[in-house]
């Protein structure tokens, strides 16, 4: 069961959280959390802010007083049951095979309390309430467990390596066939007009995978044909 304090400023946002709406996003958030296979348990506790905190945000037109940030300290059971539960934790890991990255390093874990301040897993998302039906919606909903950080950090490094491949003259050919280590698309290349630095970046835009500013003593011949991007600025 998930625990959720609000924080509000406004008396729109102090009035519009009656026990029903409290209880109704305590609902909603605890249906995505548990609805994750890469969670270990339904059990957390969260902090619910409005997104926007002033009085002027808080009109009959306004929109934006129903936007909402939610953060959970999602629990996990303790180091040493792990062992014990090898097979879960491998399906987990599996399940995240394949996928393009997900969005990791939450900001601001300190909004958490003291015994939760560095909780290895958590939930945060924005929630948008729809107040004609009394409904929410989750967007931009970031998942970090264990699993997913380590996860990241496999594939970052292999991401590393591929970088390391083409300072070591990659022919075009090859680097053209280089895949994505998380989701499987082809990489693109962005090099600086200098040829000295580049980066890398998955070309499937839902994944979000890059790694950048590497430096390229010797860069490959066909670097002039991936000047650009944002390494020019
Ligand atoms: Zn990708």
């Amino acid at each position: 069961m998930i625990q959720l304090e609000h924080q509000f400023v406004t008396d729109f946002h102090r009035a519009l959280a009656t026990p029903i709406w409290v209880a109704s996003c305590t609902d909603f958030v605890s249906s995505r959390i548990s609805s994750c296979p890469l969670y270990w348990s339904g059990d957390g506790v969260g902090i619910v802010l409005a997104d926007y905190n002033e009085e002027r945000h808080t009109g009959p037109l306004s929109t934006c007083k129903y936007s909402f940030s939610v953060k959970v300290a999602v629990g996990r059971p303790a180091p040493s049951e792990l062992p014990s539960r090898e097979l879960e934790r491998a399906n987990k890991i599996s399940f995240l095979q394949g996928r393009p990255r997900m969005a990791g390093g939450l900001l601001g874990k300190n909004w958490f309390p003291e015994p939760l301040r560095s909780p290895s897993d958590c939930y945060a998302a924005n929630l948008v309430y729809e107040p004609r039906n009394g409904t929410f919606v989750a967007k931009h909903e970031v998942i970090e467990t264990e699993e997913t950080v380590e996860h990241n950090n496999i594939k970052l490094a292999e991401l590393q390596s591929m970088a390391k491949q083409i300072t070591n003259a990659l022919t075009a050919e090859q680097f053209a066939a280089l895949q994505c280590p998380w989701c499987g698309s082809a990489v693109d290349a962005n090099f600086h007009s200098s040829g000295r630095f580049f980066g890398l970046s998955c070309t499937n835009k839902a994944c979000s995978a890059c790694s950048i500013c590497h430096e390229s003593v010797d860069p490959p011949s066909w670097w002039r044909t991936k000047i650009g991007g944002w390494l020019d600025g």
